[in-house]
């Protein structure tokens, strides 16, 4: 059997990193733990293998206006309550530990608030083991039979992986034996602590596929612990005397030749089986818990990280040892990270009150969002704004994974109670925000360049050594192979070569000739084994050549398939995110659509309102109209009463006007009849009857008209058709005196047989008369007394009413002798005083006969009268 020399063998380049530009999103998935108790309100339901739903607790429904009450979130896949570890573990980490087992990096980290299931989740506890003890059980399932001694791979304290050689490898791990008295790989079914009891049922076992089995394998595993943005070492040898005991030290963070980050001079311990692993991570636990009580630190508020490391190297070309090439070493490392409780308020030191610590705000937790929140908007935006990852210890620690060294994926979990709800609320809006961040997809490990199958052949070929050898008995000389021995013992056989006899001079010539013989046909031999041996090289080298041009290929091929696969899972997963805000716009149209169907209805009422208020105006409008209506005819009526009534006043004032006039002109014409009386009078002058204006009775009628005493009906005075008697001796007189009046004891006096006296003229005694007659008295301008006689004629009114109507006055004087003599002249020349008590007599006539004299205006005329009667009458 040959094998392909080492050192001939075409090599491919170092490995580098090559430029990758496919991109992932984050994987975010949700978890919800079930309620503590089940009568606790619950404010998360599952409503879709992807999507839960958020809802409002009752208390808080009321002051969180704006916002929907229900909220969808959707995430990569969500985990209902019934989800069991195992199935949790297929889907989000299993791909990663894959990853890893093919030299790839991965991150896992659980967000959430306290008491949400991280450390369950992650943990878990004994039957349930959680991600962390399942990822470690796969791995050595996969990596278990092709690991490489201990101490073979070393790690360089920064970051890489050295390969010792088999002398120091060895000699490492006799010093580990001697130091450690305690088993190599503890028993697992015999653990001192039952806390650490077995976490992963022999049948829930998984294990990797395609694991490259000419490769050698080392896990090394970190558990570090950061609080309070201090990184401290969980693994770190502390001094076995406690009196020497000193507090923790914090690690610094380190970024190696490659820009990527390494604690500096934290213990990595290299573990050989699932158990180890296991044991390893249990006394990290204890150190943390040892170390939170002693500190008195909230172990809430500390994220702890668990580095799996996996280091792989090509075997050599004899498949037996690890090639001895740092550059061939491939190291890829799985994180599993708890990280601190996401709320606000810290719980275990205000358990009840809920104190709420703004300034207890997990700094690094608030940095991990801006990080992601600056990624997104680089990733959106295409800015390229620096991310702020130095800003705490764990966004600093990861920024490789979101730089693209690895897959990047979260579980969200959630406890559905209600009390969490807020809280809940700012973690669902962070998942939905890392979400749409994206890292770049880690490139595939180069293949190294050996033919595959060294392992393989180099088991058989020691298989098949160790068999021969035990066929054959006997000391076993390792170190001369089967093959040789064949062919050693298909040489004819040696002649006898024991000489006897001093003078034996054949044997020793057969023996040359026989070694001669042999040597000869060794030496054809290797001329034929170098012929076949460069044949089967020159063949080899050429099948080599063909291998390698169809790995080529394939790795081509590979390739693209992994572009489309990328093709297909960008497709995927903008197929999520638009079903995602289809839903939202989903929902978002429910709302408007309620919110329109609410506007609606109060439009309609509006409107309703609107005709009725219609309704009503017009009602008021018409009963205005009506009111209006009524108004003016009222209006009307009393503006007709009071013209009525003002046409009647002005009537009245005007008969009034013009009697006065009247009664003025009467005056006047008296005055002239004296001064015309007064010439006649004188000797030289004969009396001569003063023309004597023609008495025209009909005009005097017609002027003189009289008002019908207060019982008469006003309105137009009938003209006298008729008169009671023409003759005077049959007359018939009213002889109206007012008591008021004087007795002056004068002896003319008017004769009137037959009258009727009355103090106060009515209409029976008007009925029976036809002339009338008023004695009235004044105080004439000279002082003396004056009596006047008013005469008129009685009329019957068509309305059978009775009118008088003047027609005459007669004045009655008397004169003392004794008082000096007044000249009607001097009297003629000054007007006569106390005018206004003759009008105001004449008022009084009127008053006293409630007799209305009407007279036409402006008429210069008055009644005639017999004027030279009053001459008569005078006294001496
Ligand atoms: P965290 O680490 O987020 O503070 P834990 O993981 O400590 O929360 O969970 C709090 C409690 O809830 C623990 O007693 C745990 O057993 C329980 N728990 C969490 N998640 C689950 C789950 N999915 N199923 C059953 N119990 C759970
Ligand atoms: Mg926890």
């Amino acid at each position: 059997m040959l094998r392909p020399t080492k050192g001939k063998t075409p090599r491919r380049p170092a490995p580098r990193k090559p430029y990758n530009n496919q991109k992932d999103p984050v994987g975010v998935y949700c978890r919800v733990r079930p309620l503590g108790c089940d009568d606790e309100e619950c404010c998360i339901e599952v409503i879709h293998n992807t999507t839960i739903q958020l809802h409002a607790p009752d208390g808080l429904k009321a002051n969180r206006n704006g916002e929907y009450k229900e909220t969808q979130y959707s995430f990569k896949k969500v985990f209902g309550i019934k989800t069991t570890q195992i199935e949790l573990f297929e889907d989000v980490a299993k791909p990663l530990v894959d990853d890893v087992i093919h030299g790839k990096n991965g991150l896992l980290f659980t967000y959430g608030v306290t008491g949400s299931g991280k450390t369950y989740t992650m943990t878990g506890s004994a039957g349930l083991g959680g991600l962390l003890p399942r990822s470690l059980d796969m791995i050595f399932n996969s990596v278990g039979p092709y690991q490489a001694k201990r101490f073979v791979f070393k790690p360089d304290d920064k970051n890489g992986m050295e390969v010792q050689n088999q002398v120091d490898a060895l000699l490492e791990r006799q010093k580990r034996d001697s130091q450690q008295n305690v088993p190599k790989t503890p028993s697992s079914r015999q653990r001192l602590d039952p806390e650490f009891a077995d976490m992963i049922r022999p049948e829930e076992a998984c294990k990797a596929d395609g694991v490259d089995e000419d490769s050698s394998y080392s896990v090394f595993v970190s558990y570090i612990e950061i609080y309070n943005n201090y990184i401290y070492d969980l693994l770190e040898e502390t001094p076995v005397d406690p009196l020497k005991a000193k507090p923790p030290q914090s690690k610094i963070l380190r970024e190696d030749q490659n820009h990527n980050m390494y604690v500096a001079g934290c213990t990595e311990v290299e573990v050989k089986s699932t158990d180890e692993a296991f044991d390893v991570f249990w006394k990290g636990q204890k150190k943390r818990r040892i170390a939170n009580t002693q500190l008195n630190r909230e172990s809430s508020r500390s994220h702890s990280v668990f580095i799996i490391k996996l280091a792989q190297a090509p075997l050599d070309a004899d498949g037996d040892n690890v090639l001895q090439d740092k550059n061939q070493v491939t190291v890829s490392q799985l994180c599993l990270v708890d990280l601190a409780g996401s709320e606000r308020t810290s719980r275990t030191r205000a358990e009840g009150s809920r104190l709420r610590e703004a300034g207890n705000i997990n700094q690094s937790l608030m940095t991990l969002r801006t990080c992601m929140e600056v990624l997104r908007e680089n990733q959106m935006c295409g800015t390229s704004k620096m991310v702020p990852y130095r800003d705490s210890k764990v966004t600093h620690f990861f920024k490789n994974y979101f730089d693209g060294e690895g897959k990047v994926r979260m579980i969200v979990c959630v406890n559905p109670k209600a009390d969490d709800y807020e809280e809940t609320l700012l973690v669902m809006r962070f998942a939905e925000m890392t979400q749409e961040v994206e890292v770049a997809r880690p490139v595939d490990r180069p293949i190294c360049g050996f033919a595959p199958g060294r392992r393989q052949r180099n088991m058989a070929f020691k298989d098949e050594l160790s068999r021969r050898l035990e066929e054959r008995g006997g000391p076993v000389d390792t170190e001369i192979p089967a093959a040789l021995n064949q062919l050693l013992q298909s040489f004819p056989p040696l002649p006898p070569c024991e000489i006897s006899d001093p003078t034996d001079d054949q044997t020793l010539p057969r023996l040359i000739e026989a070694l001669e013989r042999r040597h000869r046909m060794r030496q054809s031999m290797v001329e034929e084994y170098n012929k076949t041996a460069n044949l089967l090289k020159s063949m080899l080298q050429e099948m080599d050549g063909s291998l390698m041009n169809k790995e080529n290929y394939i790795h081509q091929q590979q390739g693209k398939l992994g572009e489309k696969d990328k093709c297909i899972q960008d497709q995927k997963s903008e197929i999520d995110r638009l079903e995602k805000k289809a839903k939202m716009l989903e929902y978002k149209i429910d709302i408007l659509q309620k919110t329109t169907n609410i506007y609606e209805e109060d439009k309609r009422t509006l409107q309703h309102e609107l005709e009725s208020r219609d309704h009503k105006l017009v009602r008021e409008q018409s009963e205005k109209k009506r009111m209006e209506a009524r108004m003016q005819g009222m209006v009307y009526d009393t503006k007709l009463q009071w013209e009525k009534e003002c046409e009647r006043r002005v009537n009245a004032k005007q008969l009034e006007m013009q009697n006065k006039l009247w009664v003025k002109d009467e005056k006047l014409k008296q005055l002239k009849a004296i001064v015309t009386e007064c010439k006649t009078d004188r000797p030289d002058n004969p009396p001569t009857r003063p023309p004597e204006k023609p008495m025209r009775p009909s005009r005097e009628k017609d002027r003189l008209r009289s008002a019908s005493p207060s019982p008469v009906p006003t309105g137009a005075p009938v003209r006298p058709h008729h008169r009671r008697s023409h003759s005077a001796g049959n007359e018939r007189w009213v002889d109206h005196k007012p008591v008021t009046n004087v007795d002056l004891d004068t002896v003319m006096q008017p004769n009137l047989p037959n009258s009727i006296k009355v103090s106060t003229p009515s209409e029976k005694a008007l009925s029976k008369a036809d002339k009338y007659v008023l004695t009235h008295q004044e105080v004439a301008s000279d002082g003396e007394i004056q009596t006047k006689l008013i005469k008129g004629e009685v009329f019957k009114t068509r309305s059978g009413g009775q009118a008088v109507q003047f027609t005459d006055i007669e004045t009655l004087k008397q004169e003392n002798p004794t008082a000096p003599s007044r000249k009607r002249r001097s009297s003629e020349n000054k007007p006569p005083q106390g005018d206004g008590n003759t009008q105001g007599g004449w008022t009084d006539v009127e008053n006293r006969c409630s007799v209305a004299v009407e007279m036409r205006a402006g008429s210069n005329l008055g009644p005639g009268y017999q004027h030279h009667g009053c001459q008569k009458r005078r006294k001496p």
